[in-house]
C-alpha cells in the first residue's frame, strides 16, 4: 500500500507582481525525510517554506499536507523564519520571546498555564539557552538569539521543522549544537526542511536535496542530486567535488578533500 505523502507540491508557481519566484514545482516529501533547499539567493527558498506554511497566495498549483491545505495544516509545522527583526527590537525576555509560540493563536480567556511553561522550559534545555531564560533576547549574541528562536519554534511543537537559513551568520559552537539537535529530532522521527546557501552543512546531514533556482532543478536522495552538474545548473557556475563526495569539504561553493 502506498504512504500518503506528508507534503506534496503540485505545479506550484508563486509571483510578486509580475516577477516569478517559484515556477512550476512539483516534489513530495514523504514522513521522515530531512531535506536541504539549497540555491543561490532570490532562488525561492523562503519563498516555498511560505507556500508550505500558506503565508503566500499560489499564482498557479497546489499544496498538500497530509491531504489537508496549509491554512488548515498550519499546527503541523514548527517554523524558524529568516529574518527576526519583529522580536529582537523589544525589550523582550528569552522566556518571553518563546513563551510566544504558546500564546499565537490561543483564545482570550485561556491563560498561560503550567504546561505552556513546561512546554517552554523544555524548549530552552534543549536549546542549551535555559540558563539564559531572563536575559533580554536584544543582548543576546546572534547565535544565542538563532538558538532562542529555534526553542520558540519547538514550543510550536509541530511535527514538521521548518528552518530558513538558520545557520547563516551564526558562531561555530551554535552551528554545532544546531545540527546536533536537528540530528536528534530527525532521529525523534520529525520531518525536516532547512535552507542554506551553505553546501557544507546540508551535504553532512540532510538525506535528501532540494536544487532550487525558481525552478526545481534536482530533487532527491543526496547521492544523486549533490553532483557537479546539478550544482553548476543551480548556482550558474563551475562547483568543484572532490573525492568524498556528498561529505567532502565545502567553502564557498567549492569542495575541497
Ligand atoms: P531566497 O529565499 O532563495 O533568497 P525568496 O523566496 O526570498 O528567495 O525570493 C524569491 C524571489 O522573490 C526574489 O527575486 C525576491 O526578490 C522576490 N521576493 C521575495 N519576497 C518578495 C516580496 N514580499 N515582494 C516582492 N518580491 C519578493
Ligand atoms: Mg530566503
Amino acid at each position: 500500500m502506498e504512504t500518503t505523502p506528508l507534503i506534496e507540491f503540485s505545479h506550484v508557481s508563486v509571483r510578486y507582481g509580475e516577477r516569478p519566484a517559484l515556477e512550476d514545482v512539483t516534489l513530495r516529501v514523504e514522513p521522515g525525510r530531512y531535506v536541504g533547499v539549497i540555491g543561490p539567493n532570490g532562488s525561492g527558498k523562503s519563498t516555498l517554506l511560505r507556500a508550505l506554511l500558506g503565508t503566500t497566495a499560489l499564482a498557479a498549483g497546489e499544496v498538500r499536507i497530509g491531504g489537508r491545505t496549509p491554512e488548515q495544516a498550519r499546527g503541523a509545522f514548527a517554523y524558524v523564519p529568516q529574518h527576526h527583526t519583529e522580536v529582537r527590537d523589544f525589550p523582550l525576555t528569552v522566556g518571553d520571546v518563546v513563551m510566544m509560540a504558546r500564546l499565537r493563536g490561543m483564545a482570550p480567556w485561556r491563560r498561560i498555564g503550567r504546561r505552556d511553561r513546561e512546554i517552554v522550559a523544555w524548549a530552552l534545555e534543549r536549546v542549551g539557552m535555559a540558563d539564559r531564560r531572563e536575559a533580554l533576547i536584544g543582548e543576546l549574541s546572534g547565535g544565542q538569539q538563532q538558538r532562542v528562536f529555534i526553542a520558540r519554534a519547538l514550543a510550536q511543537e509541530g511535527r514538521v521543522l521548518l528552518l530558513d537559513e538558520p545557520l547563516t551568520g551564526v558562531d561555530a559552537g551554535t552551528m554545532e549544537l544546531v545540527l546536533a539537535l536537528l540530528a536528534e529530532l530527525h532521529g525523534e522521527g520529525r520531518t525536516i526542511l532547512i535552507t542554506t546557501h551553505d553546501l557544507n552543512t546540508t551535504a553532512d546531514t540532510c538525506d535528501t536535496l532540494l536544487l532550487l533556482n525558481t525552478r526545481v532543478i534536482a530533487y532527491g536522495p543526496m547521492a544523486e542530486t549533490f553532483t557537479p552538474a546539478l550544482l553548476e545548473a543551480t548556482f550558474g557556475r563551475h562547483v568543484h567535488i572532490g573525492e568524498g563526495g556528498p561529505h567532502a569539504e565545502v567553502t564557498e561553493n567549492v569542495i575541497h578533500h
